[in-house]
This record gives C-alpha cells, sequence and structure tokens, in this order.
C-alpha cells in the first residue's frame, strides 16, 4: 500500500516526553516525522509543506488543539490532512468536541503503541482511498470535457469506475474477501444452474470460529481483527479452483464449493481446514489457537431460495459446535427438529436452574498407590422432571452457546463447595480430600470468577486449599498469557488448577511450564486405547514423565479395567479416576464409597 511507504506526520504535542518517544518510534516504523511543541507553529509547519496526517494533542498553552484543528479545516490548503487527536481527557464530550471541530479519530492517553499504529495506519489508507478516488473522479470529469470521438472510450472508463465502486460494494473491508452481498447474489445464480442443468450440485459450508470472542474479549479488538484477517488468508490460500471464500460478518465465513460430484468434497475440505488450523496464529507476541466449527448444505433442487441454503448450513454449523468444538457437521432434514429442540433445551434449562434441577454427581480419584480417595469430581446432572437424569454432553454444550453455562457452574460450584464443608463437618473426610469442580472457557475468561469463587467459599465456609479447578486444555491455550494471570490469583488463595482431558487440545509445550498449572488429567482416550499387553502407551508415558518434569501431578481418566490400572501404576501414574473404582454417584452415594473405600 502506497501509505505505508514514507508517509509524512506531523506531531503536536507540548509534552517533550511523548513527541520524543512517538517521535523515535514511529520514526523506526518507516515514517517521517516532523513535530513541533505548540499549536501556532503547528499551523505554519502544516502550511509550508502539507503533512499526510497530524496527530494533534488538546491541552496545550496558547492555542488548543481543539482551535489548531478548527483551523486547519478552514483552510482550503489544510482542510483534508486528516487529525488524530491524542489525549488524556477522556470524557464523551471531550470525545465529541473533538469529531465536531473535524478530528477523523481519538486516542486516549496512556495509548497503546499498537493502537496507534493501527489507527495511524487506517486513516492514511482510508486518505489514500479517498484521493484515489478523487482522482478517478476528476479524471472522469476531464473526459467528459473532451467528449469527442472518444464517446465509446469513455463509456468503457465510466464501466470501470463502476465496476470498483461494484467491487467495494460487494467486498469486506477488514478481510479484502467477498462479503454476504456477493455471496447471496452467487447463491442465487447458481440456484438457477440447478434447475437448468441436472445432475449440477454445488456445497455450502458455513464456518463459525471457535472461542472467537475469548479472544477478542482478552486480547481486544484489534488482536480479534487481525486473528480474522490472518484466519482468512490461512483459508483462502488453501482453496482449490472453483471454490469461494467470504465473509458473512463477525467471525462467520462460508466457502463456496461449485459444481461438485458428492458430499464427501465438501467434507474433505471442512477436513483439511481442520488441520490446517492446528497450528497457531502469531499475532504480534501473541500465539493463539483458532479453529472453526463448520456446517455444510449440498444443494438440492428444492432449495428456491438462497437464504434457506444458508440458514440450513448455520443448522448445521449449530449441530457441529453442540458436538464439541472444531467438529463439522452435514445439514440433515432432521435438524429441522434438532434446532427447534435445543430452543426448548435451553428454555427448559433456565427454568431448571430456577427449580434447583441441576445436581452435582461426585466421582472419586484415587490415589493409585495407596488405593485411597483423595477427592472427588463434581459432574452436573439434570434431574429432568420428565425425561430423568440428563447427562451434561446433553445440555453442556448448547448452555456454553447461549451464556446459561455460567449460572449452571456457578451452582454445581456451590453445591459442591457446601457438600465438602458438610462431610468435613461431619468428620466423613479427611482435610486433604478435595473437590475438583469443571469450569467451562466462558467462565475462565470473566473477570467476575475470582469474585464469585470467593463469596462461594466463604458463604460455604471451605478453604481454597480444599478445592481444584478443572478447565479443559484447549480453553486455557486459547490465550495462555491471560490464563497465567487467572492462575496466579487463584494461587493466593490456594485453589489448584487440573488442566482437563490433556492431550486432546494444542497446548503450546512453551506456555505450559511457564503456567503455574498443579495437575494434568490425561483425557481418557489415551487409557482406553491402551493394548492388553502394553501397546500404545507411548503417549502416556510422556505425559506423566512431562507432568513430573514440570513439578505437576497427573490423574489419568477414564480406567475401566483392572488391566489399565495395573499398566498405570507401572507407569508412574499417581492418581487416577474411571468406572473400575466408582461411577459418579450421589453425595449419599459418594458418602459411603468414603466408609467403605473403592474397589481398585
Ligand atoms: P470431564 O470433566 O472430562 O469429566 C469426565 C467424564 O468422563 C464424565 O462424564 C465422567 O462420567 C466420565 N467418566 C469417568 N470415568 C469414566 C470411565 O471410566 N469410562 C468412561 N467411559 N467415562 C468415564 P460426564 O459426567 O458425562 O461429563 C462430561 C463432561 O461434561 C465433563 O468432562 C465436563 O467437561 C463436562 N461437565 C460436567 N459437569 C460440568 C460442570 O459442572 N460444568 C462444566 N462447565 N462442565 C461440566
Ligand atoms: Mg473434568
Ligand atoms: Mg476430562
Amino acid at each position: 500500500m502506497a501509505s505505508e511507504q514514507k508517509a509524512d506526520i506531523l506531531i503536536v504535542d507540548d509534552t517533550p516526553n511523548n513527541l520524543r518517544f512517538l517521535s523515535t518510534t514511529l520514526t523506526e516504523y518507516g515514517y517521517k516525522i516532523r513535530s513541533v511543541t505548540d499549536g501556532s507553529m503547528a499551523l505554519t509547519v502544516a502550511q509550508a509543506a502539507l503533512p499526510d496526517l497530524i496527530l494533534l494533542d488538546i491541552k496545550m498553552p496558547g492555542l488548543d488543539g481543539y482551535e489548531v484543528c478548527q483551523r486547519l479545516k478552514a483552510n482550503e490548503k489544510t482542510r483534508e490532512i486528516p487529525v488524530i487527536f491524542l489525549s488524556a481527557l477522556d470524557e464523551v464530550l471531550d470525545k465529541v468536541k473533538a469529531f465536531t471541530v473535524g478530528g477523523v479519530d481519538y486516542i486516549t492517553k496512556p495509548f497503546q503503541l499498537e493502537e496507534v499504529l493501527a489507527r495511524i495506519e487506517n486513516h492514511l489508507s482510508l486518505q489514500a482511498a479517498r484521493e484515489e478516488i478523487r482522482q478517478l473522479n476528476s479524471e472522469l470529469e476531464e473526459r467528459v470535457r473532451q467528449r469527442t470521438a472518444q464517446l465509446e472510450q469513455e463509456i468503457l472508463e465510466r464501466q470501470q469506475a463502476q465496476e470498483e465502486l461494484l467491487y467495494v460494494a460487494l467486498h469486506d473491508v477488514l478481510t479484502g474477501l467477498p462479503n454476504r452481498t456477493w455471496f447471496m447474489e452467487r447463491l442465487e445464480q447458481l440456484l438457477k444452474q440447478v434447475k437448468k442443468k441436472p445432475g449440477f450440485k454445488f456445497a455450502v459450508l458455513f464456518l463459525d470460529c471457535d472461542r472467537f470472542r475469548a479472544v477478542n474479549d482478552s486480547l481486544g479488538h484489534i488482536v480479534g481483527d487481525r486473528l480474522l484477517i490472518s484466519l482468512a488468508r490461512r483459508l483462502e490460500s488453501r482453496l482449490r479452483p472453483g471454490s469461494t471464500i467470504a465473509r458473512l460478518g463477525g467471525d462467520e465465513f462460508s466457502i463456496l464449493l461449485e459444481d461438485i460430484k458428492s458430499v464427501n468434497e465438501a467434507t474433505q475440505v471442512a477436513e483439511n481446514i481442520h488441520r490446517e488450523l492446528t497450528s497457531p496464529f502469531q499475532l504480534s507476541e501473541y500465539e493463539v489457537f483458532s479453529n472453526v466449527s463448520i456446517g455444510i448444505v449440498v444443494s438440492d433442487d428444492n432449495y428456491e431460495q438462497p437464504e434457506h441454503l444458508l440458514r440450513d448450513a448455520d443448522a448445521a454449523m449449530y449441530q457441529a459446535k453442540a458436538k464439541g468444538k472444531s467438529c463439522y457437521q452435514v445439514f440433515d432434514l432432521a435438524m429441522y427438529d434438532r434446532a427447534v429442540d435445543s430452543l426448548q433445551l435451553e428454555t427448559d434449562l433456565r427454568r431448571g436452574l430456577e427449580r434447583d434441577e441441576l445436581i452435582p454427581y461426585y466421582q472419586p480419584i484415587v490415589s493409585l498407590r495407596a488405593n485411597q480417595i483423595v477427592g472427588f469430581e463434581a459432574l452436573v446432572r439434570w434431574n429432568h422432571p420428565q425425561q430423568g437424569l440428563v447427562p451434561p454432553g446433553k445440555f453442556i454444550p448448547i448452555a456454553e452457546e447461549t451464556g446459561s453455562i455460567v449460572p449452571i457452574d456457578l451452582c454445581v460450584l456451590r453445591q459442591a463447595c457446601h457438600q465438602l464443608r458438610h462431610w468435613q463437618d461431619n468428620g466423613a473426610v479427611d482435610r486433604y480430600v478435595t473437590i475438583s469442580v469443571n469450569l467451562s472457557a466462558k467462565h475462565f475468561t470473566s473477570l467476575k470468577l475470582l469474585q464469585q469463587i470467593d463469596k462461594i467459599l466463604q458463604s460455604t465456609g471451605l478453604s481454597g486449599r480444599s478445592l481444584k479447578l478443572e478447565i479443559t486444555e484447549s480453553n486455557i491455550m486459547v490465550n495462555a498469557e491471560f490464563a497465567s494471570q487467572i492462575i496466579e490469583q487463584l494461587k493466593s488463595r490456594e485453589i489448584e488448577l487440573i488442566v482437563d482431558d490433556f492431550g486432546t487440545g494444542y497446548s503450546s509445550l512453551s506456555y505450559l511450564h511457564r503456567l503455574p498449572i498443579d495437575t494434568l488429567k490425561i483425557d481418557r482416550s489415551f487409557v482406553s486405547r491402551m493394548g492388553k499387553n502394553g501397546e500404545n502407551t507411548e503417549i502416556l508415558r510422556t505425559i506423566i514423565s512431562l507432568a513430573r518434569n514440570l513439578g505437576m501431578n497427573a490423574i489419568a481418566e477414564g480406567i475401566e479395567t483392572q488391566e489399565q490400572l495395573e499398566q498405570l501404576k507401572s507407569l508412574g501414574c499417581e492418581f487416577g479416576q474411571g468406572f473400575l473404582f466408582s461411577r459418579p454417584v450421589e453425595a449419599k452415594e459418594a458418602r459411603k464409597l468414603l466408609a467403605t473405600g473403592v474397589r481398585g
């Protein structure tokens, strides 16, 4: 982009430190910088040689920033220069005033360098685009004046200009990809082809980023935007001929595969995308993992409207999300019913919460060496008045999508803490027995989490030492920096953190050793894959020794057989959990287990 090279920026600030810092840094980024410390000097300098952009402080002796901006805008020569205000004033009225006097943007001090750079870049690009349009317009006008024999050529030029405008209307500004309007028009054309050419098929893949909100909320929308751009580039670079990717809005993308023979071609593309997205995105200093849930719909001649295709692809995507992150799902008609069902489920769930129908079951965690219960994991069940006991897999994914996971987690946390404290008071458990509670990512990235935990510990009288929190691996790694801050806060309350389902996410080992995590809970898929004669134990062995080297404990999930138990023991795994010892049971049953001990 032309604006990236040697744009001339004028900085006006009466604080020498600010001026120096900005001048030096922006110079390092290749900008030509001029700087002045007061308003009237700024006007003179800007007149003498027009800068491409002005960064303007508001509070200055003499002419203040508003006044300077007003004068710049009143002057024919300088009126087009974009002015970004930089100020410690943070009142809405200040900002409104800044825009009223003709500023294009407003950055509050203290500022983030990335933000300043991003905004400068933005306005330089906008300015360049405006300049281009202006030039285009004047060229066109010029041609009209010289109307002769050149009429035909003129029409051509006009067409080109129109095409350019059309291009802008049909593309997404952030990623440069075709936008929703483009996409819907193309779908309409393709639906016509389906009607005309028997056997002609196409597929729509509807992609929605998993955990995009978490990235945006914790790292800020500038990083969020960069993620979307990088994601767009990565997806685009892997497209086969005859397919197009569009951004439909937010974190939703869609891929159109034209002229396919069977649905397998579409599922193949979905699988490739998932593979492609297992490696992280490097967004300045952050390493971010982001994958997508994909809904797939294949055209048939029952479809009359493009909206219906998109609706069905969206419904399939929703199903894919419910299966777990990074899945795909091909649309089938039964999904209408399921979409209606899940809406019903969500309503029922909210009512269930109000009526205390959500209760924890408890599964013992056992010291493999001593064959002794060292704690319990609380696993939520929904005691549904009509359907009986509903397992979490049936409602947690939907609760995560709709946000009701937060009250569910808190409700389980409260009951579990209360239960353990009750057992402690009865002398049913020793002080070292702990309770582990699962938290969803929504919760873990919420700043209110700590407050809520404090409140629950206080009201139940349980010590933080008795509580452990389980977070799935991929959810921690989405933003390891932020996670480490939360974990430190938990540490100060003596609450330990368990990484759940370890081995299935994409842990960056470089982060793992920097995070003050206490325990890795090895995903049960590794345990179930273990052969009778010690086959497939390499990953287990690696994870167990990794945990040991990092000073962490290891818990093996899903131990179902005596053989698995023996092998895990011989691999040196300290703790375990699984049906072999006990299924998750009601509090009353768990109390009995405490008295009788577990088998195994
Ligand atoms: P998780 O935290 O990994 O929990 C372990 C799951 O494995 C539980 O399923 C448990 O019943 C099951 N399990 C334990 N031992 C064995 C075994 O030997 N064999 C087999 N096949 N399975 C075993 P459950 O209770 O259906 O929970 C499923 C998931 O739902 C949990 O996985 C957790 O991610 C989530 N979940 C449960 N309760 C809560 C909650 O209160 N809040 C949140 N956010 N998630 C929860
Ligand atoms: Mg768990
Ligand atoms: Mg688990």
